[in-house]
């Protein structure tokens, strides 16, 4: 496999927090894409489809969680793992993160940089450039997708009627270029 750069977003609005990030991430060789607030990291994530978001918590126009839960609407980017970085480390926030979710909680205070970059980069190690996809028909862009794929049964399952699940395979990571099938959860059966 070649060596692609992981792409990481960045959403935070004390700058000079945001920017230490940016640095250590860049150093540890990630293509980093950074955004002030929840409006604009919906804005970023949508457009440019990133492999991870690291995003903090309280922030003005739209605040961390509002975004995930936006962000989790739609198809293309329901499955980007997103890690949580936590002024205050709050139960009922880690809660609320576990409930939509988010792949990592992290506590700014008692969590040395390097180790954000050894638990986000972690997260990679077991993917393997293959995303699953619970497929929604009612997520905005679901009609679309399915259109674009060919993909014009009632998600389904043919022969067992269970939902099926998209799945998206990396072949070209470069260019960002999925191999899309709808695989059944149950009986395995495959709709390319
Ligand atoms: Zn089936």
């Amino acid at each position: 496999m070649e060596n692609k750069k992981l792409k990481i977003l960045i959403v935070d609005d004390d700058v000079e927090l945001c920017q230490m990030y940016v640095e250590i991430f860049q150093n540890a060789n990630f293509e980093v894409i950074s955004a002030r607030d929840g409006l604009e990291g919906l804005d970023l994530a949508t457009k440019e489809i990133p492999d991870v978001i690291f995003t903090g918590i309280v922030m003005p126009r739209m605040d961390g969680f509002s975004m995930i839960e936006s962000l989790k609407k739609t198809v293309m980017t329901s499955s980007i793992p997103i890690v949580i970085s936590s002024h205050m480390g709050r139960e009922e926030d880690k809660i609320r993160a576990e409930s939509l979710g988010v792949k990592d909680f992290i506590v700014r205070d008692t969590t040395r940089p390097i180790e954000v970059v050894e638990r986000i980069n972690s997260l990679f190690a077991q993917a393997g450039g293959e995303y699953e996809l619970e497929f929604n028909p009612y997520a905005l862009d679901a009609q679309k997708l399915a259109k674009e794929l060919n993909f014009q049964a009632s998600y389904l399952c043919l022969d067992c009627s269970e939902k099926l699940a998209l799945k998206l395979k990396l072949t070209n990571p470069k260019d960002r270029v999925f191999e899309a099938s709808f695989v059944c959860p149950k009986c395995g059966l495959v709709v390319k």
